[in-house]
């Protein structure tokens, strides 16, 4: 008798380690039908006149898809990838596969939501949700998510102890060859979608692959390697190069690295080798990424709000000069326009700089902050719907800071983080 056909659909999961559910599946002797799909409405253009997910990421994303496929392969499988509406692509799956049941990892997020929503609404397939890219599920919380503190500081002191039973992680090793016949798709490129392939820049401050191998190799080399990870607490307000900070966040923002994988990594180096106030920054860190996607949960579309999760008014204005100035790095601000010369030409940009580029458009030009954020999702390889609006809430006031009218500036902070203006240098040098 044929096995049971479900299908995996692979979203911000682009990996074989961390996979309870593949895991689990595969174990119970299920034909897995491992499936994929850029979804338009992900890659459709914005209102302001920039593509959703642009070059960067795109280039992130196509080569973490083929490591996904390559590593399907190597278990005798595949990836069946396609581009359109997920719920209409799955349809047609279960029509060529009698496949009825589909297992993915759940998201917070409103879209994320939506295309799940469509697809037990518009398929009648049994769509089953599980957990697999936090550090905590759900039930494991040790209070319900309509109680999660609007301060990160409380919720980091009821969650952080638990960090420590996050230990072994697994990784899938067999699964059921795809079923006859079924036509995995054909090469999807930049031209799908109306890019180009963007150009390596000298300066980057890492040259990011995707890609489980690519996370892997760097999370070993930072923690493990090279040691850098026993003072990461002490340079991650750094702006140059790769390693003033552990740069997991595009891995973790796609999953082919998971956060758990990285937990139960730092617990090894701290019982094997070393533990220390750097090692415990880089979980603390974590939990923050860990919290953004909690308030998600608790808020949802509220995070995408003008007035945020405070339902704080504000003035801000939609002026499409000023903003355009600061998007491409010519406010005439030396620091602001170093990192957002950064962030144009790379895809990335250190924390620091963020988060003073981000006080300046809101602060400083007035403009509104959802401008800000939509530019920093179209061009950021690290891109996450959580930690990218939940930082954009904060720092514009509507969000978890506790703090009134905090501002940055932006003079005294190129002083203090760039003092001999090496920074401005090589990314103001035209
Ligand atoms: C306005 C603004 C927008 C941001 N948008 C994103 C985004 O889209 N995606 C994203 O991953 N991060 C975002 N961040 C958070 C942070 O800037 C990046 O995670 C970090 O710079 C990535 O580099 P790293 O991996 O070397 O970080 P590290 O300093 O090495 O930190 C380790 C990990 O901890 C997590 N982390 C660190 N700081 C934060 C934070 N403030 N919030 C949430 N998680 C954090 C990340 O997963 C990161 O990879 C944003 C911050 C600001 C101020």
């Amino acid at each position: 008798m044929d096995n049971q056909k479900v299908i995996y659909w692979f979203r911000n999961d682009l990996r074989l380690h961390d996979q309870e559910m593949l895991k689990s599946l595969s174990g119970q002797g299920y034909s897995i039908i491992p499936f994929y799909c850029f979804d338009d409405r992900f890659f459709s253009e914005t209102d302001i006149g920039f593509p959703r997910t642009g070059a960067f990421r795109l280039k992130f994303l196509l080569e973490s898809l083929h490591i996904l496929t390559r590593q399907l392969e190597d278990l005798g499988t595949g990836l069946i990838i396609r581009k359109g509406n997920t719920a209409e692509e799955l349809l047609k799956i279960h029509h060529q596969t009698g496949a009825k049941e589909i297992y993915a990892a759940r998201e917070f997020a409103w879209e994320e939501k939506m295309i799940e929503q469509e697809i037990q609404k518009t398929t009648q397939l049994n769509l089953i949700l599980h957990e697999a890219n936090g550090l905590f599920k759900e039930s494991a919380l040790p209070f319900d998510v309509d109680s999660l503190p609007d301060i990160f500081t409380q919720f980091r002191k009821k969650v952080e102890k638990h960090l420590n039973s996050i230990n072994r992680i697994d990784s899938v090793n067999a699964l059921q060859p795809l079923p006859a016949n079924l036509d995995t798709g054909k090469d999807i490129s930049f031209e799908d979608f109306g890019l180009a392939e963007p150009d390596e820049d000298a300066r980057a401050a890492i040259s990011f692959t995707g890609g489980e191998d690519a996370g892997l190799k760097r999370m070993n080399d930072y923690i493990w390697e090279s040691g850098n990870i026993l003072t990461y607490k002490k340079t991650r307000n750094g702006l140059l190069g790769k390693d003033y900070s552990t740069k997991f966040s595009a891995w973790l923002a796609n999953g082919s690295l998971s956060p758990k994988k990285v937990i139960a990594e730092v617990n090894r180096f701290e019982e094997e080798h070393k533990s220390n106030v750097s090692t415990y920054w880089v979980k603390f860190e974590l939990l923050w990424r860990e919290y953004f996607r909690w308030v998600a949960r608790k808020y949802g579309a509220r995070i995408f709000f003008r007035d945020g999760i405070k339902n704080e008014r504000n003035n801000l204005r939609q002026d499409f000069t000023d903003f355009e100035r600061w998007r491409l790095g010519n406010t005439g601000n030396d620091f602001v326009d170093a990192n957002m010369q950064e962030l144009l030409q790379t895809g990335y940009m250190s924390n620091r700089g963020r988060q003073n580029v981000a006080s300046f458009l809101v602060k400083d030009l007035s403009v509104d902050w959802r401008w800000g954020a939509a530019w920093f999702e179209s061009q950021l390889i690290d891109y996450d719907v959580y930690s990218n609006w939940g930082n954009w809430m904060y720092v514009a006031g509507v969000g978890n800071d506790p703090r009134e009218n905090r501002y940055f500036n932006t003079r005294k902070q190129a002083e203090r983080y760039d003092a001999d203006g090496k920074y401005r240098k090589v990314w103001l040098k035209r």
